[in-house]
C-alpha cells in the first residue's frame, strides 16, 4: 500500500496575510508524519506526530495558541482513532497539557477507556510521564486580543484554526486525529465535537479516515466524520465528503469542513467557510494550501 499523510489547519475566516506562514507550518507537520510513514511506521503514530507540530505552533487553535473561553482560560479537546482496531483515545477540557493529542494516544494505548476529561485526564497524564505545564504557557497575546473582539461583539462563537490529520500506512491501516482549543468565547465547561468519536474524527481500515473542523455543535449533531467515512462504502471520496457536509448544512447548520481519506489513498477536503488550510504528502506529491 502506498502511504499518505494529510493534515488540516481548520475551516474558518482565514486572512490572506496569514496563509503563507500557515502553509510553512503545515509543511513541517506533513514532514513529521511522512518521516514515520516512509520508514514503514504506523498511521497512528504519523497522525500524532503531525498534529503535535500543529499544536506547538501558536498560529493554530490547539495546544499553545488555543482559543480562549469567555473567562479567558484555555480548555482543550483532542481525539484519535485507529482504523485497524477501531480503538479510540480522547481527552476533553484539559488545561495543563502542552500536547493533548499525545495524551489522547496514551488514553488509546495505555488505558481501558476511550475518553478522559479535566482533572482526571491530567492526573492520568502525570501518571504516564507527560509533564503538566502552567496554563499561562498555552495562552498567547494574539488570542487574548481576539477574545476581546469576540466579547465586544457579544458573539459566543469564533470558529477556526483547529487542527487534524489522517493517514494511511504501508500496511493498509488508517488513522485520524483532531485537536482544538474549541470555539473562541465558549462557556467554560463546553466540550465540542473534536474529542467525540464519529463527530470530530473517525477511522476504519475497511473504508477510510476523517478529521473535521468547524462549529462543533453542528458537526456533532450530524455525526459528520462517521457520516463521511460511512459514505465511502458507495461513493467516491469527493462525493462522500460533499454528501456528509450537505447533510449537515441541510439538517443542522453551516460552518464546517472535513478532510477525508479513502482506504485506497485518495484524499479530499471540503468546507463551507471562507477558507480551510490543508495539505498532503505521498511518495511523489506534496500539496499545501496555506
Ligand atoms: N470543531 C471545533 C469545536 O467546535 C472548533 C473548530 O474546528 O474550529 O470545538
Amino acid at each position: 500500500m502506498k502511504p499518505i499523510i494529510a493534515v488540516h489547519g481548520g475551516a474558518g475566516n482565514i486572512s490572506e496575510a496569514a496563509r503563507p506562514r500557515r502553509g510553512e507550518i503545515i509543511g513541517q507537520a506533513l514532514e513529521a508524519g511522512w518521516d514515520i510513514l516512509r520508514r514503514g511506521g504506523r498511521a497512528l503514530d504519523a497522525v500524532v506526530a503531525a498534529v503535535k507540530v500543529l499544536e506547538d505552533a501558536p498560529e493554530f487553535n490547539a495546544g499553545r495558541g488555543s482559543s480562549l473561553t469567555r473567562a479567558g482560560t484555555v480548555e482543550m479537546d483532542a481525539g484519535m482513532m485507529d482504523g485497524a482496531t477501531l480503538n479510540v483515545g480522547a481527552v476533553a477540557r484539559v488545561q495543563r497539557v502542552a500536547n493533548p493529542i499525545v495524551l489522547a494516544q496514551r488514553v488509546l494505548e495505555a488505558s481501558p477507556h476511550i475518553l478522559l476529561v479535566a482533572e482526571g485526564a491530567e492526573t492520568f497524564a502525570a501518571e504516564q510521564g507527560i509533564p503538566l505545564v502552567d496554563p499561562e504557557y498555552l495562552i498567547t497575546e494574539e488570542r487574548r486580543q481576539r477574545l476581546a473582539r469576540v466579547l465586544a461583539k457579544e458573539k459566543t462563537q469564533g470558529v477556526g484554526d483547529t487542527v487534524g490529520a489522517v493517514a494511511l500506512d504501508v500496511n493498509g491501516h488508517v488513522a485520524a486525529a483532531t485537536s482544538t482549543g474549541g470555539l473562541m468565547g465558549k462557556i467554560p465547561g463546553r466540550v465540542g465535537d473534536s474529542p467525540l468519536v464519529g463527530c470530530g474524527f473517525y477511522a476504519d481500515d475497511a473504508l477510510g479516515a476523517c478529521s473535521t473542523t468547524g462549529i462543533g455543535e453542528h458537526i456533532a449533531r450530524s455525526l459528520l466524520a462517521y457520516r463521511a467515512v460511512a459514505a465511502l462504502e458507495t461513493l467516491h471520496v469527493e462525493e462522500a465528503a460533499r454528501h456528509a457536509l450537505t447533510f449537515m448544512e441541510q439538517r443542522v447548520g453551516h460552518e464546517a469542513g472535513l478532510l477525508l481519506l479513502s482506504r485506497d489513498g485518495r484524499i479530499t477536503a471540503v468546507w463551507d467557510t471562507r477558507h480551510m488550510s490543508y495539505g498532503y504528502h505521498t511518495e511523489d506529491t506534496r500539496y499545501i494550501l496555506g
